[in-house]
C-alpha cells in the first residue's frame, strides 16, 4: 500500500470504493473541472499527470481571458468611454494651449475631423458653451493653484473673454 503521494494529487479528489471488504482507489476527480478519471492503484499516476497538465493549461487561459474580460467591465483599461464633459473641458485645454477660436467646437471642420478621426459619438460644442466650460476651468484652475503664478493661463483667458466682448460671432461657421 501507498508508496506515494504524487503531487499530482493536490489536484485531484480521491474517491475510494469498497470491493470485497477492502477500501481501494478507484477514481480521481479532477479539482479544476470535475471530470472523473480511473484510478486504479495498479495503472499508476502517469495518465492523471498528463491530464492535469493539459487542464491547468485550460484553467490558466480562461482566468486570463476572464481578467480581461474583468477589465473590460470595470472600464479601467481597456474600456475608454466617451465622457462629452471630459471632452469639453479638454478642448478648453486645446483652445487655450494652441491659442484656437473659441467657436472651433461647433465648426464643421473640427467635427468632420473628431467624428471620421476619432469618435462618432462627438458632441458639438458651441461656441457659448465653450466660453463658459473655459470660466469653469479657469476658476477650477485657480483654486487649486491659488498660490503659484497663473499668468500664462489668466492671460490667455483674458484674451478669449476680449475675444468674446468684439462681436460674438467671430468663428462660428457651423
Ligand atoms: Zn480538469
Amino acid at each position: 500500500m501507498g508508496k506515494r503521494k504524487s503531487a499530482v494529487w493536490a489536484d485531484f479528489e480521491e474517491i475510494y470504493e469498497e470491493v470485497n471488504g477492502n477500501k481501494i482507489q478507484t477514481t480521481a476527480i479532477c479539482r479544476m473541472c470535475k471530470a472523473i478519471l480511473s484510478a486504479r492503484s495498479a495503472a499508476g499516476t502517469g495518465h492523471l499527470i498528463s491530464y492535469q497538465k493539459s487542464c491547468r493549461k485550460k484553467v490558466d487561459h480562461a482566468a486570463r481571458v476572464q481578467s480581461r474580460l474583468a477589465f473590460n467591465a470595470d472600464g479601467s483599461v481597456h474600456n475608454w468611454n466617451y465622457n462629452p464633459t471630459v471632452a469639453r473641458s479638454e478642448l478648453c485645454r486645446l483652445i487655450i494651449r494652441l491659442d484656437l477660436p473659441l467657436g472651433i467646437g461647433e465648426t464643421e471642420a473640427f467635427e468632420d475631423y473628431i467624428v471620421h478621426a476619432h469618435n462618432p459619438r462627438f458632441v458639438k460644442s458651441s461656441r457659448r458653451t465653450t466660453t463658459r466650460d473655459l470660466g469653469k476651468l479657469f476658476n477650477e484652475r485657480r483654486e487649486q493653484h491659488a498660490a503659484a503664478d497663473n499668468k500664462e493661463l489668466e492671460e490667455a483667458f483674458k484674451n478669449l473673454y476680449l475675444d468674446e466682448d468684439e462681436g460674438g460671432a467671430v468663428a462660428a461657421s457651423g
